[in-house]
């Protein structure tokens, strides 16, 4: 063992539930190297920069923390990972200031790779093996909940994304690494965990398919809530919907919608049409009439029409999804939708986006009013001068009084009211003793 006890540690996290995982992964392994995490900002001995690409935003936003974390840490081993590591690798290697750069088949070996370093020994990234499941269950982490990552990749390639490009093709962890690491997890003291991928709905291990997963890990014992992080609105079916009845998993899902409009989401290449959507819509909410739906819409795609933009809004209203992440289109170099025609401009995107935005926020506040009188079983994230703020069962943000309360305990609230009228809006309740 190297002297790793007196080394510092800090991380930087861009994009989605996916890269803050892996990242909270790394922490688990560099606290049990020995190594001590620090701030960012507190001139730390290793800074490891987790990136994202989806975007021309997270580029930019990739970049500056690049910047700020060289100029920053001049002294500093930096190790920039994630996909945007794989999508401009040669740009970034051949920046001088940064000492690594870790594709994500390789992130889970960054500690060795450090370690290595430190030891003397020269070793190139490209030399560390490969594989995307190798990550230690989370036992330290930055947040209150604990991802579990089931699979990587897809093989969807939508004419828009640049994410088969940059994690590879779908791939799935064999069900048994993944029910151990959910029982570690939940003995590291998690009580909230959520079921994370890239195409998570495309999980099969030979006959194992994501919903009978799912039921394996429902059933396994030990006090905590399951969560879905993101799924493709394509290849679930009644079983699934019922899944929801189990007292573990919580009633929210963020199914990607993308587009109200059936000729748009054709140009996406997205596998299902807006009725296929509203029949799942539906199914859930016949039965669990106020789950929540959140989704991912992105506003001027190429040739969307005024007629076919409408849509998207009708579609929002009708699904009355309690958040939307909203996307102006941009363009992503190597992928289909850059050939398409009829590109629109800024001026129009930034104008459908608002009107996505207004709406959203419309609706987040019904939803939040609909479950006002309700009872929620809220997991506290923070306590800040006597209030407790953390997310029920439905994923509303919530906050209440409390006098004695402690992090990452569940306790029972009675909402009471909706405070804010914005995008920052949340329900306020009563503690039920
Ligand atoms: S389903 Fe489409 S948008 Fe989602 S990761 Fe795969 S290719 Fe990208």
């Amino acid at each position: 063992m190297i002297t790793n006890e007196k080394k510092t540690v800090a991380f930087k996290t861009l994009g989605c539930r996916l890269n803050q995982y892996e990242t909270d992964a790394l922490v688990t392994d560099f606290s049990n190297a020995g190594y001590e995490l620090v701030d960012y900002n507190a001139s730390p001995d290793v800074v490891i920069v987790n990136t994202c690409t989806v975007t021309n935003q997270s580029d930019t936003k990739s970049r500056s923390v690049i910047s700020q974390t060289v100029r920053k840490a001049k002294n500093a081993v930096v190790v920039v990972t994630g996909c945007m590591a794989n999508n401009f690798k040669e740009k970034l290697e051949r920046q001088d200031n940064i000492t690594f750069v870790v594709e994500n088949s390789r992130k889970s070996s960054i500690l060795t790779l450090v370690d290595s370093h430190f030891s003397g020994e020269i070793v190139h990234p490209d030399q560390l093996p490969q594989d995307v499941f190798r990550y230690e269950p989370v036992r330290k982490s930055l947040h209150t909940r604990s991802a579990i990552k089931i699979q990587d990749g897809c093989d969807n390639f939508c004419t828009f994304c640049i994410i088969p490009m940059v994690r590879g093709l779908a791939t799935s962890r064999p069900v048994a690494d993944v029910l151990e690491s959910v029982r570690k997890t939940v003995e590291n003291g998690f009580k909230e965990l959520v079921i994370t991928g890239v195409n998570i709905g495309r999980y099969e291990d030979g006959a194992v398919k994501f919903e009978n997963l799912l039921t394996m890990i429902l059933e396994l014992p030990g006090d905590f809530r399951v969560r879905i992080s993101s799924l493709e609105p394509d290849g679930f079916g009644d079983d699934f919907v019922k899944l929801f009845a189990h007292p573990k998993l919580m009633p929210h899902l963020h199914l990607c919608l993308q587009s109200g409009s059936d000729k748009t989401l054709l140009r996406m290449r997205r596998m299902y049409d807006v009725a296929q959507f509203r029949k799942t819509v539906k199914q859930f909410r016949a039965i669990y009439s106020d789950f929540n739906f959140t989704t991912d819409i992105i506003v001027g795609f190429p040739g969307e029409t005024e007629e076919e933009f409408q849509q998207t809004l009708d579609a929002v209203n009708e699904f009355n999804f309690s958040h939307i992440h909203t996307f102006k289109y941009s363009v992503r170099k190597g992928t289909r939708a850059e050939r398409l025609e009829n590109h629109l401009s800024e001026k129009v995107k930034n104008e459908r986006s608002l009107l996505v935005r207004n709406l959203s926020v419309e609706n987040k506040m019904n939803y939040f009013k609909s479950l006002i009188g309700q009872k929620q079983d809220v997991l506290i994230e923070k306590i800040t001068q006597g209030t407790a703020s953390g997310y029920g069962q439905h994923y509303a943000p919530i906050r209440f009084k409390i006098t004695n309360g402690q992090r990452n305990t569940i306790q029972t609230v009675r909402l009471t009211e909706l405070i804010g009228d914005d995008e920052n809006c949340y329900l306020a309740g009563e503690l039920v003793l």
